[in-house]
């Protein structure tokens, strides 16, 4: 990837591949996730346009830096118990054909980096169908290094979440350290993270997402989990939780600063009710099943932070899915607990953080520094997802968590 001064044909060996630059993967329990870089259209930077790229640059701030490739970081996931549907689709994208060669014997079978448990399950699999061996990368490494990756370099990455307000928050990457990192995959993972490859992790639940997902589908009818996120939408908890006003007759219990609507008992009203579960509206059991995990993992978080003296806890981990009722259950729960002192934040890329980080360790090659400097990033006009738009208004299609960034790589 070097420039030729005055040389008129494309920065890229036009023989290199030119559709995939890179994949990498993530296998959890519950979902498969991939990101891989392609290039828009195939377009390679031709010598003029990075020359004057650069030399815009080199004036505006003074970097020596030029973009050699645009494209897009995409984000992909599919459910792992539907392994093949990942295989399917990375073969029909033609992914793995991009792979890295390992460099002691060339032409044997391509390397992808790969993450999570799924890598060693599914290792043989990867290999008989699609003839590539997956480099395994410790999931917390790669879970840690994907969120500082993102946090640092993707414009808006970060944002809070409260009362229907969604603000982004800018976030310094000098100040970013220390932080809470909770992870709510099928299980919850909270990290202490002090800087690049420094964290620890300082506790966990195993109320997840997997226990909203296999709880909720017990408990309804539902096919899916976007169809129990769905119906958690329509539900009234209500219904289902006792209320501290049940308990007192309709009043707060001012005293110790709790209203009459607070959650005294999660699903404590069917105790006292005489109906059996089918009585129940299904969205007001998913309504109260999703509070109360989402309520539960924030006081975790809460006083892990305060265990340590954090006062930014960023979430992630596919269970939150943009809902805005589970961001606003957990900024609420950490909000209470700290008493104003800590606050939630959630990252746009929520459920793709190992599989990012797993795309950095494969990084042999300076990949990580190239990318690090996008331009995209100083224009988020030019990203080419809204997350406004996922969060305001739910039609079809738009609640998948599939998306891409538009970058450049650069080289000095
Ligand atoms: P893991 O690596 O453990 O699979 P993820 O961060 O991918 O963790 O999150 C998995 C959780 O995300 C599930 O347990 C479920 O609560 C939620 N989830 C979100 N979307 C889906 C989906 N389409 N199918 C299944 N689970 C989903």
């Amino acid at each position: 990837m070097d420039l030729r001064d005055g040389q008129t044909q494309p920065i890229l060996d036009p023989n290199q591949p030119t559709h995939v630059y890179h994949l990498a993967l993530d296998i959890g329990g519950s979902l498969a996730k991939i990101v891989y870089f392609t290039k828009d259209d195939d377009r390679l930077v031709d010598v003029e346009e990075g020359l004057s790229h650069r030399k815009a640059l080199e004036k505006s701030n003074g970097s020596k830096q030029y973009p050699v490739l645009n494209g897009r970081l995409n984000f992909k996931k599919f459910e792992t118990s539907k392994i093949n549907d990942c295989l399917d689709f990375i073969k029909s994208m033609k992914l793995h054909i991009g792979g890295r060669q390992p460099q002691e014997n060339p032409g044997s079978q391509p390397i992808v980096k790969a993450t999570g448990g799924g890598a060693y399950k599914y290792a043989d699999l990867f290999k008989e169908r699609l003839g590539i061996i997956l480099d395994k990368e410790d999931e917390m490494d790669c879970l840690v290094a994907g969120a500082n990756f993102l946090l640092e370099v993707v414009h808006q990455e970060a944002f809070t979440y409260m009362g229907d307000q969604k603000q982004f928050v800018q976030i310094d990457k000098n100040d970013l350290y220390p932080y809470l990192l909770v992870n709510i995959g099928s299980g919850v993972g909270m990290i202490k993270v002090e800087g690049e490859g420094k964290f620890e992790r300082v506790s966990g639940t195993s109320i997840g997402g997997g226990t909203f997902w296999g709880l909720g589908k017990l408990l309804t009818k539902c096919k899916s989990f976007d169809e129990l996120l769905e119906l958690s939408y329509r539900g009234n908890n209500r219904a289902v939780d006792m209320l501290v006003g049940d308990i007192y007759g309709g009043m707060d219990y001012a005293k110790i600063g709790l209203s009459s609507t607070a959650i005294a008992s999660s699903f404590g009203k069917a105790i006292s009710d005489n109906k059996e579960r089918e009585d129940y509206k299904p969205e007001d059991i998913a309504r109260s099943l999703l509070r109360m995990i989402s309520n539960n993992i924030g006081q975790i978080s809460y006083l892990n932070a305060l265990r340590f003296g954090l006062k930014r806890i960023f979430f992630g981990g596919f269970f939150i899915r943009k809902h805005p009722f589970t961001m606003d259950t957990l900024s609420v729960a950490v909000n209470f607990w700290s008493k104003g002192e800590a606050q939630a934040m959630f990252l746009r890329h929520e459920g793709f953080l190992g599989a990012v980080g797993s795309f950095m360790s494969s990084d042999k090659h300076g990949l990580k520094e190239l990318l690090a400097n996008q331009v995209a990033q100083r224009s988020p006009r030019k990203l080419s997802f809204a997350v406004d738009k996922i969060l305001h208004s739910l039609p079809d299609g738009e609640f998948n968590g599939d998306e891409s960034i538009e970058c450049s790589v650069y080289a000095a």
